[in-house]
């Protein structure tokens, strides 16, 4: 084996320094001899925090960040990716100091989620992103002062999104929900009487966009323009119109992130890692919390993370965590009621859609396949640098094809981290 390469071993390692992960990084730490706690972004935070305790004030991540601080017992390491798992207790970190390997006895996967890009035409123009990309590229500095901003596709998320716009200075003209004015009335009326706090979060979130058109039952046919976006074609009640804008930010919703799960042989279904009442996986000492489990937001990720750390260390998760949870779980369920992509809009991926665009595979040349394998050996699709993560879903939701299957490494790696893999498979073989 290279002996370059660095290697940690921990009882507990948490991968994702999200809401799960922190949280179940904290819980875990009580009990534990050692936690390692790994994330590919600079700062700890996930998604929601992105940017970590210098840009947000939320009490929750300051609360997180000071008692995780405060664990002599943690290590946390950032700016690291997991991308493989060379024998069944190791992951393969690949950071800028090159490759690392962490020896584990206990795991526990809060991967989180992404976004579910649905292909129409024109959306791989340059000023096309997803709602929480580019709200995660203003989180990480982008200029978007006086930009035309539309924010379109399905979701509560579009709400944070275009807020964070007019909050960076940049000029909404649009927010467009696939979903009708009855479901989302639905959804408002649940709230109401269910959850009342993200009611009166929903309420003050409208209020700080009362200046910005909100159109139900609205969907992006084609981003137009030549060499970048220069307007967006949607449908809007019956009626074709054509918006001016700079910025289109589209997406339909989350899907969580299962590359790793999968590879270490967690049971999934449904698009999501089984977990039981303890948030332990199928695979024996691996636990799984947060969007990795299911959609639900930053309650159901801190809720389920503390009872994973808990249950990963033998503790016994108090009554009002479970509680906490079995709430978040009934919000989940609202989310996937109401806001799951509708089936109609298959319909917008034209057969001169681009579907992959890593290897440049359009619609027509996708729909004669029956499954995903065949259509990526014949046509490549899924096999650029993102591995079919973003049309490997968008395929799942077009054609009904199953996710592409996964070997390791899950992302893109140098190739001295390749050889540092090679090296550790090849060590596990003689053992
Ligand atoms: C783009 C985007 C924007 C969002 N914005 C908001 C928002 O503004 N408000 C809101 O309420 N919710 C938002 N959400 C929803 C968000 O997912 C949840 O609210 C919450 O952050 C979920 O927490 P989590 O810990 O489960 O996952 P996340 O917060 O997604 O954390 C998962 C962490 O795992 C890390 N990770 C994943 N795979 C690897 C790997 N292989 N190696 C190393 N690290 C890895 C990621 O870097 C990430 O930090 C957003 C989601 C997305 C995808």
């Amino acid at each position: 084996m290279n002996d370059a390469v660095f290697s940690y071993s921990t009882t507990v390692l948490v991968l994702g320094a999200g809401p799960a992960g922190m949280a179940a990084a904290v819980a875990a730490a009580g009990l534990a001899s050692s936690v390692i706690l790994v994330d590919e972004n600079c700062y700890p935070g996930g998604q929601i925090w992105r940017g970590g305790t210098k840009r947000w004030h939320d009490e929750r991540l300051h609360a997180l960040w000071k008692r995780l601080s405060a664990c002599k017992n943690v290590r946390i390491i950032q700016s690291a990716r997991v991308i493989a798992a060379p024998d069944k207790q190791t992951l393969l970190l690949e950071t800028s100091a090159g490759a690392q390997l962490v020896h584990w006895e206990k795991l526990i996967l809060c991967s989180g989620a992404r976004e579910l890009l649905l292909p129409f035409p024109g959306w791989t123009l340059p000023g096309v992103t997803g709602a929480g990309g580019l709200q995660a590229m203003i989180k990480g500095g982008m200029d978007v002062r006086g930009k035309r901003v539309v924010v379109a596709g399905t979701g509560p998320l579009l709400l944070a999104v275009a807020e964070s716009v007019l909050n960076a200075g940049g000029n909404v003209i649009g927010i467009l929900e696939h979903r009708g004015t009855r479901q989302l009335a639905g959804f408002s009326w649940q709230l109401l009487n269910k959850f009342k706090a993200k009611w009166r979060q929903s309420l003050q979130l409208l209020w700080a966009l009362k200046s910005v058109r909100y159109r139900h039952n609205a969907t992006v046919l084609a981003a137009d323009g030549e060499d970048r976006l220069r307007s967006v074609s949607i449908r809007h009640a019956g009626h074709q119109l054509n918006l001016k804008c700079d910025l289109l930010a589209c997406a339909y919703g989350l899907i969580p992130n299962l590359e790793l799960a999968s590879l270490l042989g967690c049971k999934t279904s449904d698009g999501r890692v089984i977990v039981d009442a303890r948030q332990a996986t199928s695979r024996p000492k691996v636990w799984a919390a947060g969007e990795a489990t299911g959609i639900g937001g930053v309650d159901k990720a801190l809720a389920e993370g503390r009872i994973a750390g808990l249950a990963a260390v033998g503790a016994a998760p108090s009554h009002s965590e479970f509680a906490a949870r079995s709430e978040a779980l009934q919000f989940a369920d609202l989310l996937a009621r109401y806001f799951a992509p509708a089936s109609a809009l298959r319909a917008v991926c034209t057969p001169d859609t681009l579907v992959c665009r890593c290897e440049d595979v359009y619609a027509r040349q996708l729909s004669e396949f029956k499954d995903w394998r065949t259509a990526k050996l014949m046509t490549r699709a899924g096999m650029g640098a993102c591995q079919g993560r973003i049309c490997g879903a968008a395929c799942q939701f077009l054609y009904d094809w199953q996710a592409p299957e996964l070997r390791q490494p899950v992302f893109p790696a140098t190739t001295s981290t390749l050889a540092a893999l090679s090296a550790a498979c090849k060590k596990d073989e003689k053992e």
